[in-house]
């Protein structure tokens, strides 16, 4: 075998070596036809049952948003008209395997080219669903389930199939396509999977391949030779050793060499992800991202959401808890909710923009935030404010629904409002906004600033957030914060980012919030900074 390497980008880092398996039932034998369509379609029927089973087991599995996302792939598996076009097929003389590949490949090419970005959105769910079902019409090879600790190589991978995988045992993700913001990637970086994006080729040819998977540098060796293997194997055993300090380093307080304490918060999506992290770790929450939790078959009640909030106040046992309220639009479509058709939806109507456009939707978070304030310490923050009068909107929403709710006898504390800085507006001309804090969104300011789409491989390397452009913006907010007295932090990747902490802190911020995958080698990162070393 020749050994092959192989660059993408790094979506989530880690090392990994082991046995690549690719996630296309499509790619494999097909089924040889009965010839008799009353038995092929009693083939497909026995299939989809199949798949709905192991769907709805895995919707036991899970929680939250996750959970509700599985339910809408097994609503699609009930929906007897989703198969209806694969049974036409078949009573016209195909085998299962062939009528069901051909109909849900027509459907997903529908899917991918609509103008609707919901249902664009919503392509790798079908994916999934598709393989779901051949995966039965079509056993050979590998079967559904992936052993743990695979490397999981695929063309992107649907959230239910990240889901399902059993990753305590390690593993890594390979994607020929993907993005580094995706779901899964958030996901990944959370639990500390390795995680490469954009590898370009097809996942199919690296089946059953030994990879040495590198998602610090974004490479992959595939075959390698001896002498590649034994490089490899030197750098795992280093960051095997490494790993063993960052245990140490997560309960510690992240410190400067000069001394300067950092405050180190934490992104999260729910409070599964923080229900074996020790809240001791973190200095609590910096940004929670409450529109996972309205990605479900239908929008999250008033009591959903204060139970999906309580459980992260609580979890912080006093420490603060900042709730983002929704920020749907741009790259998370929501059905009903965001706008269809934007020509760039990144500019278009999304975050706060959308939320004041239906107040009766940002009533019910704001309550269900309200009422969770009364279990600990809880901030809200604002996404994507442009100009102060949407700050002032929104105050005066979240004040009459805590008079609503004083007045109904909840006693509950009001919470500080605070806005995100990630729309150059408010960078630039900081000192407008009458927000209790601040906290960068270095995801969206990079891309605004750079105008480099975050979703678009091929300007990645423009989207910089250690741009001097970008870190002259966040020490302009950092230096109005502390002249004001308000806490400014930032929340965005980079601030998991070891290669980027230096430069973040050297712009004033003493304030970071990264996934709880990034916490200890953000702290470690920060150890390593001697800020007597920065010119004033
Ligand atoms: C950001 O833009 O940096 C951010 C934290 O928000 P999101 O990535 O959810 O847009
Ligand atoms: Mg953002």
């Amino acid at each position: 075998m020749t050994e092959r390497v192989l660059h993408g980008r790094p979506a989530s880092p880690g090392l990994a070596i082991g046995q690549i398996v690719a996630l296309a039932a499509a790619d494999r034998p097909h089924r040889a036809a009965s010839g008799d369509p009353a038995a092929e379609a009693a083939v497909l029927r026995d299939a989809l049952g199949a798949a709905l089973a192991e769907t709805q087991a895995l919707q036991q599995r899970v929680e939250g948003e996750a959970a509700d996302m599985i339910a809408f792939q097994a609503g699609m598996l009930e929906d007897e008209e989703l198969a209806a076009p694969a049974f036409a097929i078949i009573a016209e003389g195909s085998a299962a395997d062939a009528a069901w590949q051909v109909a849900m490949d027509e459907e997903i090419a529908g899917y991918a080219a609509a103008e609707d970005a919901y249902f664009r959105a919503r392509t790798a769910d079908l994916q999934d669903i598709r393989d779901r079902v051949l995966a039965r019409l079509r056993p050979e090879g590998h079967t559904a389930a992936v052993a743990p600790g695979a490397i999981v190589a695929a063309a992107d991978l649907p959230l239910s199939r990240f889901l399902g995988i059993d990753w305590n045992r390690g593993g890594a993700i390979l994607l020929t396509e993907g993005s580094a913001t995706s779901h899964v990637a958030m996901l990944a970086r959370a639990r500390g999977i390795p995680m490469i994006v954009g590898l370009g080729g097809a996942a199919r040819d690296l089946d059953g391949r030994t990879a040495l998977v590198d998602a610090e540098t974004g490479e992959v060796i595939v075959d390698a030779r001896p002498a590649s293997r034994a490089r490899f194997e030197a750098k795992l055993d280093g960051a095997r050793e490494a790993a063993q300090g960052l245990q140490a380093t997560l309960a510690a307080s992240a410190v400067t060499v000069d001394g300067t304490r950092i405050a180190m918060h934490l992104n999260v999506v729910g409070a599964e992800e923080l229900r074996s992290l020790d809240p001791a770790i973190c200095d609590g929450i910096g940004l929670f991202r409450t529109e996972f939790l309205f990605h479900g078959p239908a929008l999250p009640d008033e009591e959903t959401q204060y139970a999906a909030y309580r459980a992260v106040v609580e979890w912080a046992a006093g420490r603060p808890v900042t709730i983002r309220t929704l920020d749907a639009g741009g790259d998370k479509p929501i059905p009903g909710v965001t706008v269809d058709g934007e020509s760039n939806p990144f500019l278009g109507l999304r975050g706060l923009r959308l939320s004041l456009r239906n107040p009766d939707l940002f009533r019910v978070q704001l309550r269900a935030i309200l009422r969770a304030a009364r279990h600990g310490r809880l901030r809200v923050m604002l996404p994507m404010v442009t100009v102060p009068q949407e700050l002032a909107a929104a105050r005066t929403l979240l004040e009459s629904e805590f008079a609503v709710l004083s007045r109904a006898g909840h006693p509950a504390p009001m919470p500080e409002l605070g806005i995100m800085v990630e729309v150059p507006a408010v960078a630039i001309a900081i000192e407008r906004f009458d927000a209790a804090f601040f906290s960068v969104g270095s995801n969206d300011l990079t891309q605004y600033v750079t105008a480099a789409g975050r979703d678009i491989a091929a300007v990645a390397d423009l989207a910089d957030p250690a741009d001097p452009a970008v870190l002259r913006l966040i020490a302009g907010v950092v230096r109005h914060g502390h002249a004001t007295g308000r806490d400014v932090s930032l929340c965005g990747d980079a601030g998991g980012d070891p290669a980027v902490i230096p430069a973040l802190l050297a712009a004033g911020l003493r304030s970071l919030s990264v996934s709880p995958g990034q916490l200890a080698r953000a702290k470690r990162a920060v150890s390593t900074v001697d800020l007597r070393a920065v010119p004033k």
